[in-house]
């Protein structure tokens, strides 16, 4: 029987902690979130290893590393309301919603939202919302928001994310081409958009109107 506390221990330590992750929230979340339990059993015991793995659809849960270098970029305290763009196993989002007010997020393959809501509310989450489209084009209804979060790569930023941000919120997505790309951080600030690249990264496909094409 793996000792998953341990590994996810172990997890934040050398791979979080030694690379310069420092929000004590972030961490915590990352020591609390039971990661395994968002892949599928065969994949259990790799679960807190130093890469992404697979969760169907050709589609992956991204590196804890990245997960939470692109947490810590929000400065989250607490009552944040933010979108995710690419549920996929759900992980994310429970890490956003141990840190934030609410999270709303959107993935395309209803079979991954399917599994990654059930997962999240056996495990509680009540504060993550999933819905079925085009994350592309963000979530107007719900829309202005604190922090936007793509977990799939675009060619370019899709104007509604841009346009759904409050003044002073940050939107992170993977910009680049399809085999890797930039880690981007728009700030929308009073006097306009400031980007700032946080780094190289690899992500799956933004597929969609203002990402890739299907
Ligand atoms: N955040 C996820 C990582 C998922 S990988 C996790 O923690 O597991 C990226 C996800 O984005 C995939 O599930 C993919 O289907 C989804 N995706 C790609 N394009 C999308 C779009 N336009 N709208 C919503 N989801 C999209």
């Amino acid at each position: 029987m793996i000792n998953f506390q341990k590994a996810r221990d172990r997890m934040v330590e050398t791979q979080l902690i030694r690379r310069g992750i420092s929000d004590s929230r972030v961490l915590e979340a990352m020591r609390k979130v039971p990661r395994h339990q968002f892949v599928e059993e065969a994949l259990q015991e790799q679960a807190y290893s130093d890469y992404p793995l697979p969760i169907g659809e050709k589609q992956t849960i991204s590196q804890p590393y990245i997960v939470a270098l692109m947490t810590e970029t929000l400065h989250l305290r607490g009552d944040e309301k933010i979108l995710e763009i690419g549920t996929g196993s759900g992980y994310q989002a429970a890490i956003l919603a141990e840190l934030a007010g609410r999270v709303f997020s959107i993935e395309r393959y209803p079979g991954l939202a399917f599994r990654a809501n059930q997962i999240l509310q056996k495990l509680g989450y009540r504060n993550v919302i999933i819905r079925v489209a085009d994350g592309s084009l963000g979530w107007p209804d719900e829309a202005p928001f604190d922090g936007i979060l793509a977990t799939a790569g675009t060619p370019k930023i899709p104007q509604p994310l841009e346009d759904q941000l409050v003044v002073g919120g940050r939107l992170i997505i993977p910009v680049g081409d399809r085999l890797s790309q930039e880690l981007v951080q728009v700030e929308r600030a009073p006097d306009g958009i400031r980007k700032t690249n946080l780094g190289g990264v690899r992500f799956v496909d933004l597929v969609g109107k203002w990402g890739w094409e299907e």
